[in-house]
């Protein structure tokens, strides 16, 4: 017949398992994945930002530039309109409507190459917008891949988890709930086993000696009353 110590082993194997589960939960690859590209996204998302803020900026002087330009050109037909509409008789006034539509059309230049100058200005930082915007949608779709691999590796390890876990408390259900108990405050204390197989003077758990007189003594009690390694502190199963 199994005796509980013996069982109390078992358990503890679930332990173990849980445990390596848990650390394997922690330290899958694909979260590192998913973090390294959450990062370069949001890095990339800061730089989109301050270019595509730079390329409005341009792209509204220059639309301001052109409207100007535009508005400039209408003026200077306007007066050329006038000027052979045959209204206006007068060489002098005729001599100034001249004068003023060069004048125009010269403000007009000089604005028309600064709409230019802007617009050299501007397409680059266009490309360079579509460029990010390409590489973002890339990784849009490489941050979605990464987050369906890391939760298809984490819902396994969940299973198995939960199996373990399923199996660890049927076993706990069947023996002494004190001596669970017990077994827990040891494995707390050691941060590894709990409960440790005698085997002739050694201890499984941490693979020490204890005198030969204090293993003779478990060997004959069966572990009963419960006999703790000198050394780990694990409940020993003789
Ligand atoms: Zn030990």
């Amino acid at each position: 017949m199994t005796s509980e110590l013996d069982v109390l082993l078992t358990l503890q194997e679930h332990d173990t398992a849980l445990e390596r589960l848990l650390h394997r939960h922690q330290t899958l690859p694909e979260r590192q994945a998913l973090v390294d590209a959450e990062a370069a996204a949001a890095a990339l998302d800061a730089r989109l930002v301050t270019t595509r803020g730079e390329r409005d900026k341009a792209a509204r002087e220059e639309q301001q530039l052109d409207d100007e330009a535009r508005s400039l050109a209408a003026k200077a037909t306007e007066v050329e309109r006038r000027m052979y509409s045959g209204e206006i008789s007068s060489p002098k006034e005729l001599q100034a409507m001249q004068a003023d539509v060069e004048q125009l059309r010269k403000h007009q230049g000089t604005i028309e190459d600064r709409e230019f100058e802007l617009m050299e200005v501007r397409e680059p930082l266009d490309a360079a917008v579509a460029d990010l915007d390409q590489k973002r949608a890339a990784l849009g779709a490489d941050l979605e891949r990464y987050a369906a691999a890391l939760g298809a590796a984490e819902a396994e390890i969940i299973t198995e988890m939960q199996a373990e876990r399923a199996m660890r408390d049927e076993l706990a259900a069947g023996i002494d709930a004190a001596l669970v108990q017990e077994y827990e405050r040891c494995r707390t204390l050691a941060k590894g086993a709990g409960v440790a197989r005698l085997v002739g003077t050694t201890c499984q758990g941490c693979h020490l000696s204890i005198p030969a007189i204090e293993a003779e003594q478990i060997k004959r009690t069966g572990g009963q009353p419960l006999a703790h390694c000198d050394n780990c502190g694990a409940i020993l199963v003789p």
